[in-house]
């Protein structure tokens, strides 16, 4: 009886979002993830060859034959589940090889594993920060970042993104309790770096902790991969990076909080996510452990991946499109409208090129874009079509002349 008198009032919701050109459709992968993928609208629908512009498979590893194999090995040598949390009976040594290969690729002392970054981004806050801290964050955080926030009970401070001068007014006016700045290494929605050198150098000076969420760079971003902390050369600065193992590192799931000693620890102790949740499943472990040494052997994927990103950012400023600045694989076409970024990406989808538009609430409204992400999966080849199908929709749609 209850949900019949509630009914009503969801479905004006829903049609609200439809109405607005908000509403998401999800199309159906029917082959593994890769450059090239195939899809259908529904289940009865024909399958289509695509090219994939917009996942996180940033190195090309979520369907890696090595990768496949280390599941495997994890699967047939350690079981499906571990139907436990870490602390009572769900640590394989495996689990600890992983935190431990981590901390060494990103250069922090030591780790901890979570079901997925979104888990570790709530778990952080609350178990570092009391009523008398502060946390000071940039505008544009990754939504984890800002719910892992409210979990806390520091004081909130938010600067606008990427303003230093307003970053330091605000440390500066901070006179008591532990401080810590927040940032993405990388920004998901924009595609641009956190200025990791000179948000360090504030830290130090006023006596902040910095916490970077690096899930759109580990693997790739620095000249071995390492992130966002490398790229600016600040591995001894950042005291705290959360990341994801569900984008450049195979894709799957899982992500951690890799940091200082007593930080690690005391999570282990403490953090909600990690003491109430399920441990990681072994083949998604062993998986992730190859993927880290398959990085650490060679930086083939993520210079491919820098040359190709260099490529197609070049060949869309030339024809005239509006971008975001940056210089990482994530190069968002700004078109401002929903509907318009519907409009692009359903023209896209058509000529066989898979690019979804985002809009409200992923980005602010009237900052609709077309997200591309570029992959080592992909080949100059697959670009160079791709760039002429985007030109032709850009003029047909006016959006370049
Ligand atoms: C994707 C992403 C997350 C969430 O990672 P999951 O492991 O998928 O939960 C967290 N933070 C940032 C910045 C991300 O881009």
């Amino acid at each position: 009886m209850t949900f019949h008198s509630y009914k009503s009032d969801y479905q004006k919701q829903i049609e609200e979002i439809k109405n607005d050109g908000l509403y998401k459709d999800e199309r159906l992968i029917c082959s593994p993830q890769g450059g090239r993928i195939k899809v259908k609208k529904d289940v009865n629908a024909s399958e289509s060859d695509i090219i994939n512009f917009c996942s996180n498979n940033y190195l090309g590893l979520s369907s890696h034959p090595e990768i496949l194999q280390a599941a495997h090995k994890g699967l047939d040598d350690r079981g499906f589940g571990m139907s436990s949390v870490r602390f009572i009976c769900g640590t394989q040594d495996i689990h600890r090889e992983l935190e431990e290969k981590v901390s060494a690729f990103l250069g922090m002392e030591d780790s901890i594993l979570f079901a997925s970054c979104f888990d570790a981004n709530a778990a952080v806050f609350e178990v570092l920060l009391g009523k008398d801290d502060h946390v000071i964050c940039d505008k544009l955080i990754h939504a984890s970042l800002i719910d892992g926030v409210r979990l806390c009970k520091a004081n909130r401070h938010i600067y606008t993104h990427s303003n230093m001068e307003e970053l330091e007014t605000v440390l500066k006016g901070i006179t008591s309790g532990k401080k810590l700045i927040v940032t993405d290494g990388v920004f998901s929605m924009d595609g641009d770096m956190a200025k990791l050198d000179q948000i360090c150098a504030l830290a130090e000076k006023y006596d902040a902790m910095v916490l970077s969420d690096d899930s759109h760079a580990t693997g790739f971003i620095g000249k071995t991969g390492r992130g966002t902390h490398e790229h600016f050369d600040v591995m001894d600065k950042v005291d705290i990076i959360t990341t994801t193992f569900g984008k450049a590192l195979g894709g799957a799931t899982g992500g951690c909080v890799s940091g200082r000693k007593e930080i690690v620890t005391l999570l282990k102790q403490r953090g909600r996510p990690y003491l109430f949740s399920n441990a990681l499943m072994p083949a998604v472990v062993q998986a992730t452990i190859r993927a880290l040494d398959l990085l650490m052997q060679s930086t083939e994927r993520r210079d491919k991946l820098e040359s190709l990103t260099a490529f197609w950012r070049k060949g869309l400023t030339e024809a005239g499109f509006d971008l975001k600045p940056g210089n990482t694989p994530i190069i968002p076409i700004m078109l401002y409208d929903a509907k318009l970024a519907q409009e692009f990406s359903k023209k896209l989808f058509d000529q066989g090129v898979y690019a979804v538009g985002f809009f409200y609430p992923v980005v602010p409204k009237g900052e609709a874009r077309i997200r591309t992400q570029v992959s080592a999966a992909l080949e100059q080849s697959d670009l160079e079509e791709c760039l002429k199908k985007f030109i032709a929709i850009g003029k047909e749609l006016q959006v370049i002349s």
